[in-house]
């Protein structure tokens, strides 16, 4: 089964990715921490993206293709995957439909969490965590980079209803519980798809 997050920051969809791809054993792919760990180690990507991601901006469309191209193409996610964070602009999506020739459908989950509360949890997260993207200035940036470049993602998908919006002020064990609720009739239904094509 391949699932698409998306959300906010703070919207908790990182948690909710790892739960869900925990319970499928699918791998939970995050482009955050793909991005986080290329600059911690200081490669040629992680130069390329630390000035853009410090300032709560996007990084390219193309960077984040060819990136999630190629984990899409290694072995574990051959049967399934959690998109955590990609995509984050319609030319991305575009790219993933292409991406997706071939394979089973999409799911694809919005959380919706109202903006007092992202606020609140990513204060929270910057105690827990000291994320150098959590502070005041930078999360008002990736708010307004969410609703401006990511929010015509959710109409695209919307159009095509292949979108599940939940609430994500619920507590996680409930969201968890609604996502699966969500998109377990259409795995089952591509289980019994599969079936009947191979009999
Ligand atoms: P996240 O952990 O998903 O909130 O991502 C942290 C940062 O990584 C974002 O604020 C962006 O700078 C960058 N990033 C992650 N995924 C993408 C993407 N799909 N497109 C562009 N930038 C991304």
């Amino acid at each position: 089964m391949h699932l698409v997050l998306i959300g906010p920051p703070g919207s908790g969809k990182g948690t909710q990715a790892s739960r869900v791809a925990l319970a499928w054993g699918a791998p939970h792919i995050s482009t955050g921490d793909i991005l986080r760990r290329a600059v911690a180690s200081g490669s040629m990507l992680g130069d390329a993206v630390k000035d853009a991601m410090s300032r709560g901006e996007l990084v390219s469309d193309e960077i984040m293709t060819d990136l999630v191209a190629e984990r899409l193409a290694d072995l574990d996610a051959t049967s399934g995957f959690v998109l955590d964070g990609f995509p984050r602009t319609v030319d991305q999506a575009l790219a993933l439909d292409a991406l997706m020739e071939e394979r089973g459908p999409l799911a694809v989950v919005e959380l919706s969490v109202p903006d007092d509360e992202l606020v609140r949890r990513i204060g929270h997260r910057r105690v827990l965590e000291g994320r150098m993207d959590d502070n005041d200035a930078v999360v008002r940036e990736r708010l307004a980079v969410y609703y401006r470049s990511t929010q015509p993602v959710i109409d695209f998908y919307k159009a095509r209803r292949t979108l599940f919006t939940i609430d994500g002020n619920l507590p996680a064990e409930d969201v968890t519980e609604r996502i699966n609720l969500a998109v377990n009739p259409l795995v089952d239904l591509f289980v019994t798809q599969s079936k009947n094509a191979s009999s």
